[in-house]
Formats: C-alpha cells, sequence, structure tokens
C-alpha cells in the first residue's frame, strides 16, 4: 500500500528506468546469442574444411589399401615384389575369363619366375550361388591351403549359365573330392550346410568396398586398379612398369 503513495513522477521514473534495464539484459542476451551462434558456426566450418579427404589429400590411400595378404590365398613367392589382387565372383562369366586366359600368361611370365605374386579375394555380387561358392572356397582356402588353387580353377571351369543357379551343394562336393585329396566330406557338407565361413566372405565383400570396387573381376597391381584386366597387353605393361618402378 506504500507505494500507492509514492510520488507520480518517482514512480513513473523507476517504471521507466526497469523498462530500460529489461531492454538492455534483452538486447545484451540477443547479442550474446548471436554471437555464439556465429562462433559455433565458425568454428564448425573451419573443422570441416581442416578434415582431410583421403582420397582427395593422399592420394597413396587408395594406392595402398590395407589387404591382410596372411589371410588370404596367394599362388606364386608370398614376398615378390609385385602384387596382383583380383576380387571375382565364381557365377561371372568375365571372372572365368580372367581365370582362363589371363591368369595361366601372368602365371608363365611373372608367378613362376618369382616376380609377381597373386591373391583371390571374393566379391560376392550375383547372389546366394556366388555367397554358397565362396564360403565353399574359404572353407578349402583354411582346412586344405595346398589345394585351394586348384579347387579355384576347378571351381571356375564348371561354372554353369549365369542366368540359372547353378551354384549347388552337390557341385561343390563333386569338385572338392575330385581336388582335394584329403578331403573329409561329412565336414566339408557341415560347412556348406552352416555357411561356417560367411563371417570370411562379408569380410572380403567389406574389403572390396572399401576399396570402391565396383565390377568384377577387378585387378589392382601394387594397390592400383587396372582399367582392363581381360586385355593381356594392359596386364602386363601394368605389372612392367609396378616391377620397373621397384627397382
Ligand atoms: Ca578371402
Amino acid at each position: 500500500m506504500s507505494n500507492k503513495k509514492k510520488p507520480k513522477n518517482h514512480y513513473e521514473q523507476e517504471k521507466v528506468t526497469r523498462r530500460k534495464q529489461r531492454q538492455i539484459v534483452v538486447i545484451s542476451t540477443a547479442l550474446v546469442i548471436i554471437l555464439l551462434v556465429a562462433i559455433i558456426g565458425i568454428v564448425l566450418k573451419t573443422q570441416q574444411s581442416s578434415q582431410p579427404n583421403e582420397n582427395q589429400n593422399n592420394p597413396s590411400s587408395q594406392e595402398t589399401p590395407s589387404i591382410n595378404y596372411k589371410e588370404q590365398p596367394i599362388m606364386g613367392t608370398a614376398n615378390a615384389p609385385v602384387k596382383l589382387v583380383e576380387f571375382g565372383d565364381y557365377r561371372c562369366p568375365y571372372c572365368k575369363e580372367f581365370e582362363q586366359r589371363i591368369v595361366p600368361k601372368i602365371k608363365k611370365d611373372f608367378i613362376d619366375n618369382g616376380k609377381v605374386s597373386f591373391t583371390f579375394i571374393n566379391y560376392t555380387i550375383l547372389g546366394k550361388g556366388s555367397q554358397l561358392a565362396a564360403n565353399a572356397a574359404e572353407m578349402i582356402y583354411h582346412q586344405y591351403p595346398d589345394s585351394f588353387w586348384n579347387f579355384h580353377k576347378a571351381l571356375y571351369a564348371a561354372q554353369g549359365d549365369e542366368k540359372k543357379e547353378w551354384v549347388t551343394k552337390d557341385l561343390l562336393t563333386s569338385i572338392a573330392k575330385k581336388t582335394v585329396p584329403s578331403l573329409d566330406e561329412k565336414n566339408y557338407k557341415q560347412t556348406l550346410d552352416d555357411l561356417s565361413y560367411q563371417n570370411n566372405v562379408i569380410q572380403d565383400y567389406n574389403l572390396a568396398k572399401s576399396m570402391k570396387v565396383e565390377v568384377v573381376p577387378s585387378l589392382f597391381i601394387d594397390g592400383k586398379l587396372v582399367n582392363n584386366p581381360l586385355d593381356y597387353d594392359v596386364v602386363k605393361e601394368a605389372i612392367n612398369h609396378s616391377l620397373k618402378q621397384g627397382d
């Protein structure tokens, strides 16, 4: 009640002062918020532009992919100066062509004399049959490494019509029986039933993805993608180029 007795001008003055104070508080708060937003914006922008783009800033990252060769089948001398890696799918006709027409030439010219090692990695992009075939191949590689390349070759030789699902457990078993002398057939069949090596198949697939593999077959020579792996002249030139660089 005492307020009512205050002189009118004093009351009004106080009111104006309080209003001004409130305005100052609102304006400074707004300024602080604007400033903070601007600072956060600048910081985020700086962070984004300073984040390395691996492909642009570090071209060698694409050329030296992290392939753990110890976990993949290797044809030839493991410490050969030049490393070839094929990403393939047992259901892919071009992979069969690469296996039958190009690989024997590479073997004769470069693998048998210790200049090149050759690694096959699964890139299963053609459905369930591809995965089953890759599981069989992974099983043979892990349990019977000495028989792997014979099995691999025979599997490509047995390739059927691309439009049909020709990969069956029976076919895979008959190929293994012909190419793996000490095969434990029961265990092998169980492996196919359980897809026991699916993790290895997925690891291969993820590796291919990380290396931006788009097609099968894809051939890498010392980590560099070869444009046309079905042209032996191109492959040979690329291998010779890598061999010269290593001198
Ligand atoms: Ca593999």
